[in-house]
This record gives C-alpha cells, sequence and structure tokens, in this order.
C-alpha cells in the first residue's frame, strides 16, 4: 500500500513503516503524521503522560516497564518501613542509591553501552558522581544558607544573596557542568541515536544527584540528635523521588539537545529542552527554598517538585518522540521482533502494527535484526 503521508510503498499495517504516520482515518483525536496520542518509544501511551519509568527507561518493552515500576514501589515501601522502624540512615541510604540502582540495572538490560560498559558508565553515571562531589563540596564552602534540603529546623531565614546563590546560581552552574563528562564520552560517534543521548544524560544526572544527596544528608546526620524525627519523611521523599528525577531529567534534556546538535539537528524543541531544563531546575531549588522559608506544610512542598519534575518528564518525551519521529525513518527493512507488541515484523524504522520506533529497540533486538530486501524496491542504507 502507499502511505498517506510520506507516499512511499509500505508494507499493510496500521503505521507507516518508513515515516511512523497512522494510516487511514482514526478515531483517536490528533494529527495521524505527528501522532502525538501514541508515543514513539511507547505507542500504549499518550506524549504528554508524565510516566516515569516509559520516559526515563526509553528502551524498556511494555513488561519490563511494569516490573521495573514495582520494584521502584518496593524500594520506596522499603524506604518507609526503615524510617517507620527508626533506622534513618538505612532509610536514607536506599532513598540516595535506589533510583540510581535501578537505573544501572537498566543500563545492563538494555545493554544501551553495547559493549563498552566502562568506558560509557565511566563518563556518564561515574562523571556525574565525580561532578556531584566537587559541586556540591565547592558550594557548601561558598555558600550554605541553612542545610536547605536537609535540614528540617531550617532555623535561620533565607537571605536574598543566598536565594540567588542557592536557587539560581547553583542551578545554572549544575546544569553545565553535569553535561560535561557525557559531552566528552570518547566513543559516542558509535551512539548516534538522540535516545541514547537522553539515557547518557540521565544517567549523569542521577550520579550528580546520588553524590549530592549523601553530601547533604551526611551533614544532617551529623546532628541528627537535634532533628524532629517526624519531619524526616519529606526529605526522604525528595532524596528518593523527586532530587534525582529532577537532577536526570534536567541533564538528559540537555545531554539529548547535544547530541541532537552532533546531528545538526539543532532547532527551536532543542533549544527549548535546553531552557526548560535549567528554568525546571531554578523552580525547583528556589520554590523549595522559599517554601521552606515561608514554613509552609512540607507536603505542598512535595507537591510543587512533583509538578516541577512532571513538566520535565512531558518535555522529555515531547522532544523524543519528534526525534524519534525522524531519526528512525533512515533505518533498512529486517525481519525483527518488535520490543513493544512483540510481533514477528519485516519493517523499516516503525513497528507497522504499534508504530513503535525501532531505533529505541533495546540494543539484543536491534543486533538480531536481519536485514530484508525492501519490499518496495527501492534499495537503501540504514542498518
Ligand atoms: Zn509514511
Ligand atoms: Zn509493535
Amino acid at each position: 500500500m502507499q502511505c498517506d503521508h510520506c507516499a512511499q510503498d509500505v508494507p499493510d499495517g496500521v503505521f507507516c513503516t518508513r515515516c511512523g504516520a497512522h494510516q487511514g482515518t482514526t478515531q483517536e483525536s490528533g494529527n495521524a503524521k505527528t501522532r502525538e496520542h501514541r508515543y514513539a518509544a511507547h505507542p500504549g501511551e499518550h506524549v504528554a503522560q508524565p510516566s516515569v519509568i516509559s520516559t526515563l527507561f526509553p528502551h524498556l518493552g511494555h513488561n519490563k516497564v511494569h516490573e521495573f515500576r514495582w520494584a521502584l514501589t518496593a524500594g520506596l515501601a522499603g524506604v518507609l518501613v526503615l524510617y517507620l522502624a527508626g533506622l534513618i540512615t538505612a532509610a536514607i541510604l536506599v532513598a540516595a542509591f535506589l533510583v540510581p540502582v535501578l537505573y544501572l540495572i537498566y543500563l545492563y538490560e538494555a545493554q544501551v553501552y553495547r559493549d563498552e560498559p566502562a568506558t560509557v558508565l565511566g563518563f556518564t553515571l561515574g562523571g556525574g558522581i565525580v561532578v556531584g562531589i566537587v559541586v556540591t563540596i565547592l558550594g557548601r564552602a561558598i555558600y550554605n544558607p541553612f542545610d536547605y534540603n536537609h535540614n528540617p529546623l531550617g532555623s535561620a531565614s533565607i537571605s536574598i544573596g543566598g536565594l540567588l546563590i542557592v536557587g539560581l546560581l547553583m542551578p545554572v552552574v549544575q546544569e553545565v557542568l553535569k553535561a560535561v563528562p557525557a559531552y566528552f564520552l570518547p566513543n559516542h560517534a558509535e551512539f548516534p541515536e538522540t535516545v541514547d543521548g537522553l539515557v547518557f544524560g540521565v544517567a549523569a544526572g542521577l550520579g550528580f544527584s546520588l553524590a549530592e544527596g549523601l553530601i547533604g544528608f551526611s551533614s544532617a546526620l551529623t546532628s541528627l540528635a537535634h532533628v524532629a524525627p517526624g519531619n524526616w519523611i519529606y526529605d526522604l521523599t525528595t532524596l528518593a523521588v523527586f532530587q534525582p528525577l529532577m537532577q536526570g531529567s534536567a541533564t538528559g534534556m540537555v545531554v539529548a539537545t547535544i547530541w541532537r546538535y552532533r546531528r545538526g539537528r539543532l532547532g527551536g524543541r532543542e533549544i527549548g529542552a535546553v531552557v526548560m531544563a535549567v528554568v525546571a531546575h531554578i523552580a525547583f531549588s528556589a520554590g523549595t527554598l522559599l517554601l521552606k522559608d515561608a514554613a509552609v506544610n512540607p507536603l505542598a512542598i512535595l507537591i510543587w517538585q512533583a509538578v516541577v519534575v512532571g513538566a520535565l518528564l512531558i518535555y522529555i518525551r515531547y522532544l523524543l518522540h519528534h526525534a524519534l519521529l525522524e531519526e528512525a525513518a533512515h533505518m533498512g527493512f529486517a525481519e525483527t521482533v518488535c520490543p513493544s507488541c512483540h510481533t514477528h515484523i519485516v519493517a523499516a524504522g516503525f513497528c507497522p502494527n504499534c508504530g513503535m520506533a525501532l531505533t529505541a529497540a533495546p540494543n539484543s533486538i536491534k543486533r538480531s535484526r536481519r536485514p530484508r530486501k525492501d519490499p518496495a524496491a527501492t534499495p537503501s542504507g540504514g542498518e
């Protein structure tokens, strides 16, 4: 059949395997070509769905997304149990390591780093940890308002200077420095897809968050005796969930933009991603500081952090969706299995059945692609 949108001859399917467009007249709302009701990395979801796992762990198939969701929930339940048992130090350690460790398992599952785990992990997760240690220690040496993130007592009132440093200067400095190790990844040419850049950036951001969280809480722990235990659960939630998700998402977007730039695709969407990362980080840090200073209900602080993280996740999906639609269009035909709907398919860039962009497939599936002649008999490059 002929695709309604790119006019190429393609095998029958609900989606065009060449350009990913939804075929025919659809009951679903929206533009069939940009198909924002069918997120290219997870066609079962809308692009604007702020789902943590399917956004930050884009290579996972449908079943694996559920497994990771359960693992995250179980980890958080573990933090809560340790907290209720009064084991604050253990609760802090589990909270700080939870998301970074899940991400390490994900990188292994999807083999995102292919044959070079040491190099890739060193320049992403490891680089983020090193930058996190240096920046957090230097930042605290320069200015330490009242240990804003981690001291529930929050005794002193915050000054304008302190707000500008912690709420404005530090987020900008961090967003620049967190992306530096991934930028210098020596074999980055072997990972040309934007989805790879996103994952590397998230890993770097999580490494940073781990170092920042542990250093921050270590200073709070030394004065543990003076702390009202009732307030720890809010700070633990920030440490376990919102801090790593904010740091990971923001750096994911910045590094994904660097990858887009290297492909010569720096447009408004990409510049918007960097602006969004910096603005969201400022909103997160300055907002948390101001709300703590105003002594509002700590639950309101968590809601604010969740809103910022949700906005970041949606922008990542918007950025990655359009990058996938564009980048997967260059793949050649091959026999493969769709990681999303598990159908055996002969496809180019997109699963004709569910519309998943096959550049976001786990590496084991990409490796097992068996090249086939284009059914429409036009010679094509691709993999
Ligand atoms: Zn098409
Ligand atoms: Zn499929």
